[in-house]
């Protein structure tokens, strides 16, 4: 059955005010499978008025009582678990098996902000005056305008929505245009758990148009986005000449050093697993792999036969473990880093080429001594490319890991305890995840450092982007 996507605007599920709608496309065919609709200006400001009545309102719902509508929105998301990771799939292409565990972790992650936003709390400072009564709050900041991507069409919306409206604020939502079904059911799981109408909208569109409007709004307080890094300095940027708070998610370039005491065959089952997740579409996926000579060639071995028992198809199909890249854009992305990475020397060890002439498959593509001026060891491949290194020292290692501006993610395998504390404190990166993989958790921290961005959307540390701090001080009359 074809999609049919709405906005929902001021509390309406209806299409854009100029009729207008873009094609959803299946990336394992090519063929369309529906249409989203589109917002106009007018829409926009509609759904700006609500944000701010619905802001309102929600404010003065107690945290217990938020927490029980999101409670109720965790069990809907778990209820349409199976209808909702078939839409996912069929819009964006992973295995049924990876949209299945996204609904889920959806509903963990509500379950942490119901219980967080109850944790919202303030202080009482001692004054020097008796009768002096000095109280720090914590108020929620006001409407929220949030930007999420394709990769994870359900996973980037709910951190932030949960953790905008624990807190008490509302927030108009500009979903992925490439993946916009799941990402609506998402929104109608909240909004059929009770979330006030006006506190949350759904808009798609013209990106640049939407933020560009939504951003400089006087109503909007916060603004929060994942995506590229060229991008989110951009919005980072509008965000700051309207003095907005921000929280940026971007780009990543991740380190993944294997020692040579390491427990290579964990290393090679784990990071390989990581890498291909989601066709390497994937913020925190490993990318420069650096690994020291002595292990290097059986690492190199390891990893390239795990590439190729990869069954890569369609994601509806039970035996896929790897699905299509999102769009032909992808696609094009990996040919060209291939083509570079192979003109600057580097050797092809498997892979390399797009799969057929329907849908957007790629091969798992491994390249190994890959020199430092190749795009892939500097860019974001963000699809099924790993770039494999050798280094001799450890403090080679740890400075080609923070040789990037990126800081997002970084991996390590290691039976050293010496090497593995080294690793933790001496790589710039705002998660490192040491002989596993253990990264974004709902109780755990998430977010980067240096051109990565800044904020967490994870942890107890995510809702404080949510929240003022208002300091009130009293004296007896
Ligand atoms: P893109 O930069 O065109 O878009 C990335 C995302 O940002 C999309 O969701 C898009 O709708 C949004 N976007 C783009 N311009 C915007 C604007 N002016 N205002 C608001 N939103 C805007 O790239 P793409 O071809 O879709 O994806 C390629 C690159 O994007 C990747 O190389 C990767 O670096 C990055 N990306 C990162 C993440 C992440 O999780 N950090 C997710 C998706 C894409």
């Amino acid at each position: 059955m074809d999609l049919d996507v709405s906005l929902h605007i001021a509390g309406r599920w209806r299409g854009g005010g100029g009729g207008e709608s873009l094609p959803i496309l299946n990336p394992a065919t090519g063929e369309s499978i529906g249409r989203v609709a589109v917002a106009t200006r007018d829409d926009l400001d509609a759904a700006l008025a609500a944000a701010e009545r619905g802001f309102a309102a929600w404010r003065k719902v107690s945290a217990f009582e938020r927490g029980k509508v999101l409670r109720r929105a965790a069990s809907l998301m778990r209820e349409r678990t199976e209808a909702i990771a078939h839409t996912m799939t069929r819009e964006q292409g992973k295995p049924l098996a990876e949209s299945r565990i996204e609904t889920g972790v959806a509903a963990d992650i509500i379950e942490w902000f119901a219980e967080e936003g109850r944790r919202a709390y303030g202080r009482v400072i001692p004054a020097r005056a008796e009768g002096v009564l000095q109280i720090v709050t914590r108020e929620p900041v006001g409407p929220v305008a949030a930007f999420t991507p394709w990769n994870f069409p359900i996973n980037q919306a709910v951190r932030k929505i949960s953790a905008a409206l624990c807190t008490g604020c509302s927030v108009v939502l500009k979903g992925p245009e490439d993946t916009p079904a799941s990402c609506a059911e998402l929104v109608r799981a909240f909004l059929d758990a009770g979330v006030p109408p006006e506190a949350l909208s759904l808009v798609y569109g013209d990106p640049a148009a939407i933020s560009g409007h939504l951003i400089p709004h006087p109503v909007i307080r916060k603004i929060t986005f994942t995506g590229s890094t060229p991008v989110g300095k951009e919005l980072a940027a509008l965000a700051g000449r309207h003095m907005k708070r921000a929280t940026m998610e971007l780009g990543g370039h991740a380190p993944a050093i294997v020692f040579d005491d390491a427990d290579v065959d964990q290393a090679v089952r784990v990071l390989s697993a990581n890498k291909y997740r989601n066709a390497g579409q994937v913020c925190v996926a490993p990318t420069r792999f650096l690994v020291q000579e002595r292990v290097y060639d059986r690492f190199v071995d390891g990893f390239v036969a795990a590439s190729k028992a990869l069954v890569v198809g369609d994601g509806l199909d039970p035996e896929t473990g790897m699905g299509p890249l999102v769009h032909g854009r992808r696609v094009e992305a990996m040919e060209a880093f291939v083509a570079d990475a192979e003109a600057k020397g580097a050797r092809l060890a498997t892979g390399g080429k797009r799969i057929g002439n329907r849908g957007h498959f790629f091969e798992p593509t491994v390249f190994t001594d890959v020199p430092l001026d190749a795009r892939i060891m500097n860019e974001e491949p963000f699809g099924p490319i790993a770039a494999i290194r050798r280094f001799s020292t450890d403090d080679e290692a740890l400075s080609e890991a923070n040789r990037l501006p990126f800081g997002l993610a970084a991996y390590a395998y290691t039976r050293s305890a010496t090497r593995a504390t080294r690793v933790g404190a001496g790589v710039e990166a705002g998660m490192v995840s040491i002989n596993h993989h253990g990264i974004a958790l709902p109780e755990t921290p998430f977010g980067g450092v240096k051109e990565s961005g800044y904020g967490s959307e994870g942890g107890s540390e995510a809702i404080e982007a949510y929240l003022v701090t208002k300091f009130v001080t009293q004296a007896s009359a």
